[in-house]
Order: structure tokens, then sequence, then C-alpha cells
């Protein structure tokens, strides 16, 4: 890289950001084996910010031998010890949280005020959680027979090769590193070419307290990092947050080789609004439940609503007036509420689903379409939270994940009938219930096929729930402590003859 443009990107990044230094192999920033780089776009203002290594099959090989020489000595850390240590790492994660705020806004889009600060949080809360958890990695005996002991033991798995995506990355990473480590894994993970910058500063972080080698950070794209990961002859378990499509090509590595696969997909979460719901709280609710302030660029975004025949115009006009009073702006901007779509793949498709809804005549625009041509918000990739009403849960928009802004309110006036389309999907993730009737919406909550209903509120994870999805939303579970055993530890079964 000339002088001249390693000043440029200085200068174009934001005070108070973190600058990457490479990658993360073996204790070591290192630059890729072939020297190729990434450019890193500020999607608020669609200008280059960074750049970070565009790592390859030699850097992940790299990588994974790091990882092999750190994790003989790792998996014998004593668990508390190790715990103690995710700790350290909480500590520093909280006191640099907002230069980790900062940057997810810059990279990402998500505004610092409204979504960046509290996943910087979120982020030393899982490595607190999961470094409370050491001790908890116990077996079982089992009763055998007065003169037999048979015992289990959850001993780790080995070199965890881990793919994040970019809509959370800082959260989503630390839900890979935090329990793989605490469990005595070694990791090596790839970051989201899109949102790398922050992730390497949570390795950074990490790296101060950890020995070389048991957590390495690669930067790269799908195909030609992530793919030779998911394929490498030693990685023992993979673990995989991103699209349902791209879950299928890691499922499919897995499968050649037998080994575990943890995988958190996509969504079409649905809201079904009972008629004693149309109220301020169930609004603010469903606005918070489909991320609006997040682009609805999150797997669990309520983005089916299915509102009561009753209450639909009524609902509607409320959601429009809370909606539309929201500020949309750049994603550094103090004063924002919601920020900017990641790159310009994400907002041409966003795009063309709103269209495709202004294109159909049966398909009324509530408020919301495409974003303007020009003035301030044509300079970055910002989009119009938007809603579209419709008898049918059919067509696409009702079907397919948008991940953006695009709300499609579908009217029902029997229970079952709503349980019926708020199931009908291949996806499995999320799900909200709005109701002041408790049994009613317990109830719902029971027959509805989501790996996560949430009654009157439409809140974000937290650890210690076992989170993740049912049919092609996903597989296995990571949130939690359970999780962690399930995902991250292999059982190992001793029986011993007393009688000898
Ligand atoms: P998103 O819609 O969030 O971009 P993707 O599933 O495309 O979801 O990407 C999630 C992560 O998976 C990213 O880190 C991306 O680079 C990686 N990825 C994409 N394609 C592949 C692939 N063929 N093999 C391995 N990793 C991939």
């Amino acid at each position: 890289m000339s002088t001249a443009i390693a000043e440029m990107k200085t200068q174009a990044q934001p005070a108070g950001t973190y600058k990457p230094k490479g990658m993360l192999i073996g204790g070591k920033w290192v630059e890729s084996a072939s020297g190729a780089r990434i450019i890193i776009e500020n999607p608020g203002k669609r200008t280059a910010v960074a750049e970070v290594p565009r790592a390859g099959e030699a850097d992940v090989n790299a990588a994974v031998e790091a990882a092999e020489k750190a994790f003989p000595a790792w998996k014998n850390v004593v668990p508390r010890e190790r715990g103690k240590i995710l700790l350290k790492i909480a500590e520093v994660l909280e006191a640099r949280s907002e230069e980790m705020a900062r940057t997810i806004a810059l990279e990402t889009g998500n505004a610092l005020r409204t979504q960046a600060r509290g996943e910087a949080k979120l982020a030393a809360d899982i490595f607190r959680y999961f470094g409370g958890l050491g001790s908890e990695l116990k077996g079982e005996t089992v009763p055998l027979g007065e003169h037999v002991l048979s015992y289990t033991r959850r001993e780790p798995i080995g070199i965890v090769g881990a793919i994040i995506p970019w809509n959370a990355p800082v959260m989503l990473g630390a839900l890979k590193i935090a329990p793989a480590l605490c469990a005595g894994n070694v990791l090596v993970m790839k970051a989201a070419e899109d949102a790398p910058m922050a992730v390497l500063l949570m390795a950074d972080i990490c790296q101060e307290f950890l020995p070389p080698g048991v957590l390495n950070v690669l930067t790269g794209y799908g195909q030609e990092c992530g793919g030779p990961l998911a394929n490498h002859p030693k990685i023992r378990k993979l673990s995989f947050t991103g699209s349902t499509e791209v879950g299928k090509v890691i499922m499919r590595a897995a499968a050649e080789r037998i080994v575990p696969v943890s995988l958190e997909l996509g969504g079409k979460s649905p809201s079904i609004v009972y008629p004693d719901a149309d109220e301020d709280w169930a609004v603010d609710g469903i606005i918070n439940a489909m991320r609006f302030t997040r682009q609805s660029q999150s797997c669990t975004a309520g983005s089916r609503m299915f509102l009561h025949e009753d209450i639909f115009d009524s609902f509607l006009r409320k959601l429009e007036k809370k909606t539309t009073a929201l500020k949309i702006g750049d994603p550094l901007d103090e004063a924002s509420d919601i920020g900017t779509i990641i790159n310009n793949k994400q907002y041409t498709k966003v795009c063309k689903y709103v269209q495709d809804g202004l294109d159909r005549s049966d398909a009324k625009l509530v408020f919301g379409g495409l974003p303007p041509k020009t003035g301030p918000l044509s300079e970055g990739y910002f989009t119009m939270p938007t809603v579209f009403a419709d008898r049918s849960n059919d067509w696409r928009l009702a079907r397919e994940e948008i991940f953006g802004p695009v709300l499609v309110a579908i009217r029902w006036s029997d229970e079952a009938e709503a349980i019926r389309m708020a199931n009908d999907s291949h996806y499995g993730l999320a799900a909200y219930v709005w109701t002041h009737d408790i049994g009613k919406g317990l109830r719902a909550a029971h027959a509805i096929e989501s790996g996560w209903v949430q009654v009157n509120q439409g809140g974000g994870q937290t650890p210690g729930m076992s989170y993740g999805g049912y049919k092609q939303s996903g597989l296995g579970r990571e949130f939690s402590l359970e999780g962690m055993l399930d995902s991250f530890t292999q059982r190992k079964s001793v029986t011993v003859n007393l009688a000898v």
C-alpha cells in the first residue's frame, strides 16, 4: 500500500474508531499470503474508510496450524482459569466499548445511539456470562452397579471453524469466541467481508490475555476464505451464522467429514396482534420486534404482522405516526435513530422488494416507499421503513427474507387461521404475540413453530437463553450454558470395573 493511500485512509477514518492492524494468526498481526486487501466502506457516506487483508486458503492453513499448536495446552488449562481470562477480556471490552460502538456504526451503518452502543456492551456481557461457567462443564456418574464406576466427561472438540455475518458482527463473534474458548476449544473465525473492523478490535482485546493461536481471526470473502475454512480437514466443528443458503453449503461441508455443525440462519418471523392490543405499548413493541432502528437487518425481525381485522386500520395509523417520527441519518450522529443498509447489493435488493410491492395492484402502501434520490439521505444506503397491507401471506414480500425495513401487514379474524399463516413458512426463528389475555398469548406461543416466541415484547437475545431456529432457520443453540455444552463439547463415557 502506498503512503498516499495510507494517509488518505487515515484521514477518512473518523476519530475514536479502531484502525485494523491486519489479521490475527498465532498471536501476530499479519497480511494475507497473497498481499491482497479488502476495502471497507462507510455505508453512511459510500466512502472507503479502511483496508483489511483478503485471506485465502494459505491463510486458512496458517491459522489452523496456529490453532493446532495452541490446543494441547489450552484444553488443559483448568476451566475456571479459562473463565477468568474471559472475565478479564470482558473488563477491557467494557472499557473500550465506546471505541467499539463507533467502529460498529462506521462499518455496519447501524446507528450509534440506538444500536451500536448496545451491541458493544452486550459483547462484554457475553464474555462475562461465559466467563462464569467454567465449573459448569460437568459430567455425570451413571449407576451401573456397585462394582462399576461409570462417568462422563465434557471434553472440548478441538479446532472450531466459525463464520459470522455483518449485521451484528461483534455480538455474533462474541457468541462464538466466549463459549468455544470457555469449553477448551481453539478457534479460527472468519469475520464478514463488509464488517471486520470491530471484530478485529475484539480480537485485539482478546489476544492481550490469550496464549497465541487460541483465537485466530481471518478477514476474507465467503468462497475464498470461508470455503477453505469450512472444508479444512483439521477443523473438528463448524459454527456458522448467516443466510440459510450459505448454511446449506456449510452443512454439506460438515457432512463430508462428519463434523458437528451449529447453524443460526434466516427468518421471516410472524407477529400476531390480538384485538385487545390496539395500544401504544404494542405499537412500540412491533417497531422494536421489526428492528426498524437496525434497518431490520436482523434474522429475528418480526417482518410478517398478522393484525386482527377489528384493529387493522387503527393500529396501522398508530404505527405510521410512531415509525415516521424516527430520524434517519448518519449512523455516527447522536441524533439518528435509524442508520443505513450495509452495502449497495443489499440496498438494491431492498429497493427491488419495495418496487415489487408498489407494482402490485392489490397491495396497499401504508407508508414508506423507495428512498429519496436527492438530498443527504441519497449519499448513503439509506432506506425508508415501509409497510404494505395485503390480505395474502403468499406473495414474495410475505415469504422471502428481505433483510431490510419492509413489513407486511396481513388481516386475520380467526385465531386458528392466524396461527396457520404464521406457521406457513420454511423459516422458524422468532415470533411475537401481542395480547392482554395471557392464556391466549401462551396458547399461541405453544402453537407457533419457532425457536423463540416473545409475548408482549420485541427485545433482543440475552445471554443465558437457548436461542436458535426451527425448520430452515437453523440447528443447535449457542446462547446459553446448555448451548455451550451441546455445541462446543463432546461427551466421553469412562467405565471402570471396580471388581479387580
Ligand atoms: P449475509 O446475508 O449476512 O451476508 P451470508 O450467508 O452471505 O449472509 O454471509 C455470512 C458469512 O458467510 C460471511 O462471513 C460470508 O463471507 C460467509 N460466506 C458466504 N459464502 C460462503 C461460502 N460459500 N462458504 C463459506 N462462507 C461463506
